[in-house]
């Protein structure tokens, strides 16, 4: 693990070294209706403005039921390694009760086809709905058609996102290395970030589940870590806020979003609208290394 949460005794001998911070917690206040703002934006002559709308709709329904059903904080304490892990985390029932309020929420203008998604969910047993999260989270995406899986894995989501605010919110980077996962959950990235302002110039991985961001140096594959043929393209310019970076190694692709160029970029909003990058991506032999909510990769 390359980036490693603090526990709390250990944040001041790193505040004393403390140069740019190798992990930046979401904050919840203002990340849905932030995407939610940057959706619609996008939507605007949008060839896929309905779906962009839709996603737009769930941002809204996320930010609402995180102030109706806060998670509280957990009454034992966290586990000094990884303890938001994907793989080992015992998640409770709270994550159910978001899918149901996300379903309920989505329902009244939902499409024909929509709803049938929404009334299998509704009538799914808590086993099933756990056996879906359990194949999503291990990244089994074929085991879940993806209608399902956006439901399923926004409100993990909003759970996870939560989750994050009670670990300390320190971290060492100890190194370069075994970046491509977030080291809060191991989750896949959606896109990475470059930031202006405080963190300027500095890339940021943002995480497709619990939103966290992590540092990561630029010109390197975030995927397997090679720099020799990096590339980066956009559709329309040059000076494009939205770029994809490839590597001729592995052959695969990240987007990378440059807040100077446009500060309101947001990771999941701007990686689902620059869908037409990954068409001609793929033509080109690269397939998609990041995981977006909204665009599980198909079966
Ligand atoms: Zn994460
Ligand atoms: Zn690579």
């Amino acid at each position: 693990m390359a980036i490693r949460i603090l526990p709390e005794n250990e944040i001041q001998k790193a505040a004393d070294s403390f140069q740019q911070p190798p992990l930046l917690f979401a904050n919840a206040k203002n990340l849905y209706e932030r995407r939610a703002k940057r959706l619609r934006s996008l939507a605007e002559n949008h060839p896929f403005a309905d779906y962009l709308e839709f996603a737009a709709k769930i941002a809204d329904a996320q930010g609402l039921i995180l102030q109706e059903n806060p998670v509280e904080k957990p009454q034992t304490a966290f586990a000094d390694v990884l303890p938001l892990n994907v793989k080992t985390l015992q998640r409770d029932a709270k994550w159910r009760e978001y899918l149901t309020a996300l379903l309920a929420e989505l329902k009244p203008n939902a499409t024909e086809q929509m709803l049938g998604t929404i009334d299998w969910l509704e009538k799914a047993s808590n086993e099933e709905l756990e056996q879906l999260a359990d194949e999503l989270l291990a990244q089994n995406y074929a085991n879940c058609s993806s209608d399902k899986a956006v439901f399923i894995w926004s409100a993990l989501s909003l759970y996870w996102q939560q989750l994050t605010q009670y670990l300390p919110h320190n971290a060492n980077m100890e190194s370069g290395e075994g970046l491509h996962h977030c080291p809060v959950c191991q989750s896949t990235p959606v896109a990475s970030v470059i930031h202006f302002g405080l963190a300027q110039g500095l890339r940021y991985l943002h995480c497709s589940l619990c939103e966290s961001e992590w540092n990561m140096v630029r010109a390197k594959c975030s995927n397997c870590e090679q720099a020799r043929e990096i590339n980066y393209w956009s559709i329309d310019s040059e000076a494009a806020a939205v770029k994809t970076e490839s590597c001729g190694d592995c052959h695969s692709h990240l987007k990378i979003l440059y807040q100077e160029k446009d500060p309101h970029v947001e990771a999941v909003a701007d990686d689902l609208a620059s869908i037409f990058l990954d068409i001609e991506m793929e033509e080109k032999g690269f397939s998609r290394s990041g995981l977006n909510p909204f665009m599980f990769p198909t079966e």
